[in-house]
């Protein structure tokens, strides 16, 4: 078993610590070496044109030899004439980046000293640039699959699901007057409202036999049915991989495509043979907990870009 990327060294090889200590010259050459590398000539980011172009330290851009325009550190990224210190800009691009079960605009809009607006904004650029950079050729080797249900989980009303009988009678009796009968009117209601914002996130993982997941694809449906799972053998797996599934009955087209394995999850989380889709259930874990604990409400018009991000972690 390799060792868990989060007890590695390269996870710390770029601190908070070090990252605060660094002067606002060292945070720029920082960023220049990760998007341009060491070199001295630089790629222009507005005709493309490799040389050494003037740089205006006043205000930090780069002047082209060949095109005559001017391009920053951020020209051409989603973060292009973005106003925000880059001392701040690196704060929460090394929360958002370093977080494992992702991390709330607002508690990153007190580290940095941002409004939570600038930081939710901020965010949700990273999460574009990581759909905008998903590696879509097909997995091969070893794949899991599984479908996961996430948002608008429904309330049970006041009262907990095994109590309801014992206070139905007693709300009854008091009929029209408590708020208690008032919730019960409305509970369906609040269900179907719910419900509307429920979504499966479709998983698709490439498993390397002893060492877990090296890469990732989510999609998102509203159901776990046979036209999505037709979907991802097409788009997503090269035909003859092992693929590993549950019991469901939406990829039983997969017996013709592929060398297809199945567990029964209402009995069993691995097979005696050792077959499990377990790399897929570890990633709804880590959703999960992205879910409950940081975006506490996740709605359905940013669950992909959620998913997309647990996936690139
Ligand atoms: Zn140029």
């Amino acid at each position: 078993m390799s060792q868990h990327f989060l007890l590695s060294k390269e996870y710390r090889n770029i601190s908070l610590h070090s990252l605060m200590r660094m002067a606002d010259e060292e945070l720029f050459d920082l960023i220049r070496k990760i998007r341009f590398g060491n070199s001295t000539a630089l790629p222009c980011t507005r005709c493309g044109a490799i040389d050494k172009h003037s740089f205006l330290k006043s205000r930090k851009i780069w002047q082209c030899k060949h095109c005559d325009r001017s391009f920053s550190l951020t020209s051409g990224t989603v973060w292009a004439d973005m106003k925000l210190p880059l001392s701040k800009f690196i704060l929460i691009a090394h929360q958002f980046c370093t977080s494992a079960n992702g991390i709330s605009a607002i508690k990153v809009s007190e580290e940095a000293g941002v409004t939570h607006k600038t930081a939710w904004v901020i965010m949700h650029k990273f999460r574009e640039v990581l759909i905008r950079t998903v590696d879509q050729t097909p997995f091969s080797g070893e794949i899991h699959v599984d479908g996961g249900h996430f948002g608008g989980k429904p309330r049970s009303g006041q009262f907990r699901p095994s109590q309801k009988a014992r206070y139905a009678a007693a709300a009854e009796k008091l009929a029209g007057k408590t708020q208690g009968v008032k919730r019960r009117g409305i509970s369906k209601a609040n269900f179907e409202r719910k419900k509307r914002n429920r979504r499966i996130v479709m998983v698709v993982r490439q498993v390397v036999p002893g060492e877990g997941a090296n890469r990732t694809r989510v999609f998102l449906s509203s159901g776990e049915n046979e036209a999505v799972a037709k979907y991802i053998a097409k788009h997503c797996i090269v035909h003859g991989s092992l693929v590993r599934t549950d019991e469901n009955k939406a990829y039983d087209s997969y017996k013709s495509i592929f060398t297809h394995e199945t567990v029964e999850h209402s009995r069993e989380y691995s097979t005696i043979d050792g077959v499990n889709n377990n790399q897929a259930e570890s990633f709804f874990s880590r959703l999960r907990r992205c879910e409950y604990g940081t975006t506490h409400r996740m709605q359905a018009t940013y669950m992909i870009d959620y998913a997309n991000e647990m996936a690139w972690k």
